[in-house]
C-alpha cells in the first residue's frame, strides 16, 4: 500500500460544503445541489431565458457582441459564488480544477466541434496578478487545455491598465471601465478560432472587448465560455 502524504496533509476538500473527498472533486449532495445552467438561454450569451419563445436576452437585443457565442455552466449565485470568491480572494486554487473540469463535463463535446486552435484565458493586469500570485482563470483554462487536449496560450493577451474591479461599477462604468484594456502582445498572430475562457460573465463587455483587440489583429472567431453567469442585468 503506497501512502500518499500530500493527500493525508491537505486532503481535497469539497469546493462548495468543506468536508474532505476521496477521488472526487465535489461530494455527492453539493453535486446535486448545483444550479447548472440549462435551456432556455440566450442564442448569443448563454443567460438563462424566462421565456422559451425568446431567442435573446434583452441586453443581447440592445447591445452586439463581437464573440460569435458565450456558454456558460453555473448561476452566479448562493454556493457557487461562495466557491468562486474563495478562488479568487481566498487561495482555494484546487477549485479552479473543480471549475475546469465542469467546463469540460458540460461543454467538452460542444468545444471539440467549433474547432478551436487554442484557449486563451481574461488575463489580469500585472499588477493585479503580482498581488494575488496566481490568474484564477488562467488555472481554470489550463484544465480545460489539458481535459480537451487544447493548447493554452496564457501569454497571448494582456491587461493594459489597472481596471477598477467591476463589481464596484454600474454596467455603464463597466463598459467603459475594459473598453481599451487589452492588448496582443504577439506580432503575428497565427490562430483563427480562439476560445476566451473567463470567471464570470456579467454584462459581456470584458469579453467583448478582448474579443474585438484579438480580432483587430487578424483572429477570424473568438467563442467564449464562463464558469458563471448572472441572470439579467
Ligand atoms: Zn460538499
Ligand atoms: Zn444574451
Amino acid at each position: 500500500m503506497t501512502i500518499n502524504l500530500t493527500e493525508i496533509l491537505y486532503p481535497r476538500r469539497c469546493p462548495i460544503c468543506n468536508s474532505i473527498v476521496k477521488k472526487r472533486l465535489i461530494c455527492k449532495e453539493c453535486l446535486d445541489s448545483l444550479d447548472i445552467i440549462k435551456p432556455p438561454v440566450c442564442i448569443k450569451c448563454g443567460k438563462k431565458l424566462d421565456s422559451e419563445r425568446d431567442y435573446y436576452c434583452s441586453d443581447c437585443r440592445s447591445f452586439e457582441k463581437a464573440f460569435v457565442e458565450n456558454r456558460a455552466v453555473f448561476a452566479y449565485k448562493g454556493e457557487i459564488r461562495n466557491a468562486m470568491y474563495d478562488l479568487k480572494y481566498a487561495n482555494r486554487r484546487e477549485n479552479a480544477e473543480f471549475f475546469g473540469e465542469a467546463i469540460v463535463q458540460k461543454y467538452g463535446r460542444y468545444i471539440k466541434g467549433l474547432g478551436i486552435d487554442v484557449i486563451v484565458p481574461i488575463p489580469l493586469h500585472k499588477k493585479r496578478l503580482r498581488k494575488r500570485g496566481y490568474n484564477q482563470t488562467a488555472l481554470v483554462a489550463k484544465y480545460v487545455g489539458t481535459g480537451l487536449g487544447i493548447p493554452v496560450n496564457t501569454e497571448l493577451l494582456a491587461r493594459e491598465q489597472s481596471t477598477r474591479a467591476q463589481k464596484y461599477l454600474n454596467n455603464r462604468e463597466r463598459k467603459n471601465n475594459v473598453k481599451s484594456a487589452f492588448k496582443v502582445y504577439e506580432n503575428d498572430v497565427k490562430y483563427d478560432r480562439i476560445l476566451l475562457i473567463d470567471d464570470i460573465y456579467t454584462t459581456g463587455a470584458t469579453l467583448h472587448y478582448a474579443t474585438k483587440e484579438l480580432m483587430n489583429e487578424g483572429v477570424g472567431a473568438v467563442y467564449t465560455i464562463t464558469v458563471c453567469i448572472g441572470r439579467g442585468y
